[in-house]
């Protein structure tokens, strides 16, 4: 038995096989062949290939999430016999000789271009699935199977890194839990992992290619990885882990009970999303809204700048679904480690400080307005908050606002509904909107604090860089200061307050929040119930130096 040590972002215990992971990458030359009678071949062998593929993931699809869910596999499979993308394939091959490789990735571009100049915002959204199953015939012909990349069991993943958008794109039914070299644990690949419920342990330096296919114990409450464990540790993990089970089972209980402490006081505990795939975990969890909808991973699961029609279709599906419970959708807060190709933002030597969120929206007026007119539109069909990312400055908010009023504008004009009761605020998540809150105040219905980067740039402390880890104090006093600050300095002005960064999942701090008056709790959807049950158990009125009972 092996054990190797991490950082472990979430308490729980994933049993299986490990799989390495490796992102594949495509080195295709454009190699002319004599005869292209075999690359035919190669090429037919690749698609029946990838046609099971997409077959498995379509079952397990079907029987994890519902016809609805897999219906993007069934996509898959139609395209794969789909006779113009593959005559278009095929025709490359015989009339220019070239290798199959080639011909695929040259035939699945120029389909999924096409699907990208259609007017059908659905079919233009298409285009991402031509490329990925593209991606996936050329990984077959290229030896790189996609098959080595999660395998066809629920394994625990390991890789070097994992870079938000790579962690998006994993199949979450073939994850048990994950373990990376690299990484911080206010990264957003550990706070992906935590609403994906997932054990997970970063700064693992021992990972090693020969760990590959072999069973292991992922223990994150002793931040550890057991390599091929003894009998006793698999049988005394596995009880730990049905225990959990029960645990999780007791909490559902608490479904449908108020936030309510034992002395009287009600606040709001809402939950942490990226898009409308997380909307069943805030309903399973019964969240009373969403606090923070991170709507950068909408542009990051996309190829493409999403377009305005995109982005509604996304907001709607979100706010029709949990009407009338509020859902805050924060703007765009790309940049620093969020970064998309199709943005081209330039290299930077800082970029946690550098040119990120508000101020790409602001310096980029089109890319903003596409996103606030979508929201606009899709405040018809719900219950919505609109949160502006990385304020420093009141002219910001001004400024941010004044757009979103001119969008306004041009949508009645247009004859289009947009609904009058939108709650505007603004993360605080820099020490100047923390010191400068009563001003800010005045500005917002809300703010909501992002102690994630508020601790970033309060202690001078990169999120990103792992050997901070050990100088880094998410309960340092300089920041629950900021807290109180922003808290009485918001009820000064009549906004209300909430906390939606990580530290508003911290247990230990519940009480301390409570008392400096916090109106809500934005939380990963799995720490919902978890929470409420603290908070049921703390009584106010007791002198806070004798606990709680
Ligand atoms: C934060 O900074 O605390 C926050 C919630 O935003 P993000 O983690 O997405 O930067
Ligand atoms: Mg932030």
């Amino acid at each position: 038995m092996q054990v190797a040590t991490g950082s472990s972002i979430l308490n729980g215990i994933a049993i299986g096989k490990i799989r390495i992971y490796k992102a594949p990458k495509f080195e295709i030359k454009e190699a002319l062949v004599d005869d292209p009678a075999p690359e035919l071949e190669r090429f037919e062998q690749a698609r029946v290939k990838v046609q099971d593929q997409q077959q498995v993931l379509y079952d397990k699809a079907v029987k994890a999430a519902g016809e609805e869910s897999a219906a993007i596999f069934q996509f898959h499979m139609d395209m794969l016999d789909d006779d113009d993308l593959l005559d278009a394939v095929k025709t490359i091959i015989t009339d220019q000789h070239h290798t199959a490789e080639y011909a695929a990735q040259h035939g699945f571009e120029n389909t999924a271009q096409m699907f990208k100049d259609m007017d059908d915002p659905y079919f233009q959204a298409r285009s991402a699935d031509v490329l990925d199953v593209g991606n996936s015939v050329i990984s077959v012909l290229l030896g790189l199977d996609t098959d080595s990349l999660q395998g066809s069991e629920p394994s625990i993943l390991v890789a070097e890194d994992l870079a938000p958008s790579e962690t998006v794109r994993l199949d979450k039914s073939l994850l048990l839990g994950m373990i990376t070299r690299e990484g911080s644990s206010t990264s957003h690949t550990a706070i992906l992992a935590r609403s994906m419920n997932l054990p997970t342990l970063i700064q693992c330096k021992d990972i090693s290619d020969d760990w590959d296919g072999k069973f292991a114990i992922l223990d994150g409450y002793n931040s550890c990885v057991y390599i091929e464990p003894t009998q006793d540790l698999i049988d005394s993990l596995t009880k730990k882990r049905n225990e959990d089970l029960r645990q999780e089972a007791l909490l559902q209980e608490l479904k449908g009970k108020t936030n309510t402490t034992i002395d009287g006081k009600t606040i709001k505990v809402y939950a942490n999303i990226g898009g409308p795939q997380d909307v069943g975990a805030v309903q399973v969890n019964d969240a009373e809204g969403v606090g923070l909808f991170r709507s950068e991973f909408v542009y990051l699961n996309s190829t493409e700048d999403p377009s305005e029609e995109v982005q509604f279709q996304a907001y709607k599906r979100v706010l029709e679904t949990l009407a009338p419970k509020l859902v805050i959708i924060r703007t765009c807060d790309i940049g620093a480690d969020k970064t998309i190709d199709y943005m081209n933002l330039a290299k930077e030597e800082n970029p946690a400080l550098g040119f990120r969120a508000i101020r790409i929206s602001l310096s980029r007026k089109d890319f903003f307005k596409r996103q606030l007119r979508a929201l606009l539109r899709a405040s018809a069909y719900g219950n919505l908050g609109i949160m502006f990312p990385m304020i420093i400055s009141l002219r910001e908010v001004r400024e941010c606002k004044e757009i979103l009023e001119e969008c306004r504008k041009e949508l009645e004009a247009e004859g289009k509904n947009v609904s009058d009761k939108i709650q505007i605020g603004i993360m605080v998540e820099t020490p100047a909107a923390a010191i400068c809150a009563d001003a800010l105040a005045e500005e917002v219905d809300f703010f909501s604090l992002g102690t994630n980067d508020l601790t970033q740039y309060t202690l001078a402390i990169d999120r990103q860089n792992a050997k901070l880890e050990p100088f880094s104090d998410t309960h340092h006093p300089a920041v629950l200061k900021e807290i109180q600050m922003t808290i009485e300095a918001g009820h000064r002005h009549g906004c209300w307050v909430g906390i939606c960064g990580e530290l508003g999942a911290d247990t230990t701090l519940t009480e301390t929040f409570l008392r400096m008056g916090v109106d809500e709790l934005s939380v990963n959807p799995r720490s919902v119930l978890p929470l409420r049950k603290v908070i049921r158990s703390i009584d106010l009125s007791r002198n806070p130096e004798e606990g709680n009972a």
